[in-house]
């Protein structure tokens, strides 16, 4: 029987905001089994909270921001990605302040601070969100669809007119190793035209090339360069994975995007919810398949 996890105990991730440039921090808190993960206000009378879900999600322009009557937060898919790939269920995750730290643009000091305290079994069994039959969703030339697997995977590709970007593609499953291996340490990025436009209107105060690749019309600004030479879908695996929480399930099932962003994936998130007759909720036990076994993704630690 696999359990549902929340972290051992809270701990700490420091940073700025993308648009302020002010200094806030991010709690990671245990939460009860069959609790979700939850975004809270700290600084606000009665600390009002919200539960990453996609019927709590307001925009999709891109980043995703989850709100409610209290308040919004946005860009959530940094910090949330890495409990698809940890197989996180139970989160408190308390702000003190509107924005997420951005870090280094990546999920990187987001998966290392879950990784440095540790998770835990609780003492009620994990639901799985397990298609069964094919789900498909698409916007023009964007499409996203998930069909039957014995694991999580991800096949994204995107495509974009610059010379260093062009066509990408990963095909990848999910679990720990992987994703930290592979996917939490690739970072966002933008356009130099696009970034100047954000600063002009008072936007992005805080972006640098310390969090986010720039591209101008040729090359990346950033002086290390990349990460890897396609870092850049990289990123869009770990956005999607982030995407992903506001199942509030973990999916089985293997997702296909095509220059995909969080408007697609949310409207893909919300159709699979809309089809109950396309997956099925399962518990995980001692008759786990050798595949699934194989793919680490459900395996116990
Ligand atoms: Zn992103």
């Amino acid at each position: 029987m696999f359990l549902q996890k929340t972290i051992r105990k809270k701990v700490v991730v420091q940073g700025i905001g993308i648009h302020s440039g002010d200094p806030c921090n991010l709690t990671f808190r245990p939460a009860p089994s069959d609790t979700g993960v939850y975004f809270i206000r700290t600084d606000l009378p009665g600390k009002p909270s919200l539960k990453v879900a996609a019927k709590n999600v307001l925009a999709t322009a891109h980043q995703t921001t989850i709100g409610g009557a209290d308040f919004s937060v946005a860009t959530i898919e940094h910090c949330v990605s890495a409990l698809s790939a940890l197989r996180i269920d139970n989160l408190f995750i308390e702000l003190d302040g509107p924005e997420i730290p951005i870090c280094d643009g990546s999920a990187g000091a987001f998966l290392s601070a879950l990784l440095e305290v540790g998770l835990v079994e609780q003492d009620q069994p994990r639901k799985y969100c397990s298609i069964t039959e094919p789900i498909y969703y698409s916007d023009g030339e964007k499409h996203a669809y998930v069909v039957p697997y014995h694991g999580l995977r991800l096949s994204v590709t995107i495509d974009f007119p610059h010379a260093l970007i062009g066509k990408q593609k990963i095909d990848i499953d999910i679990n720990e190793e992987s994703f930290g291996r592979d996917v939490a340490k690739a970072r966002t990025f933008g356009f130099l035209k696009d970034v100047e436009a954000l600063k002009s209107r008072g936007l992005a105060r805080g972006g640098s090339l310390e969090n986010c690749i720039v591209l101008d019309h040729h090359e990346v600004v950033n002086p290390e360069g990349l990460r890897w030479q396609d870092e850049f879908v990289r990123h869009k695996a770990l956005d999607a994975l982030g995407d992903l929480v506001t199942l509030e399930m973990p999916l089985m099932g293997h997702v296909v995007l095509y220059k995909a962003g969080h408007d697609v994936m949310n409207k893909l998130v919300r159709k699979i919810i809309e089809s109950p007759q396309s997956y099925r909720h399962i518990e995980l036990g001692a008759d786990l398949s050798l595949e699934a076994r194989q793919t680490g993704w459900v395996a116990p630690n």
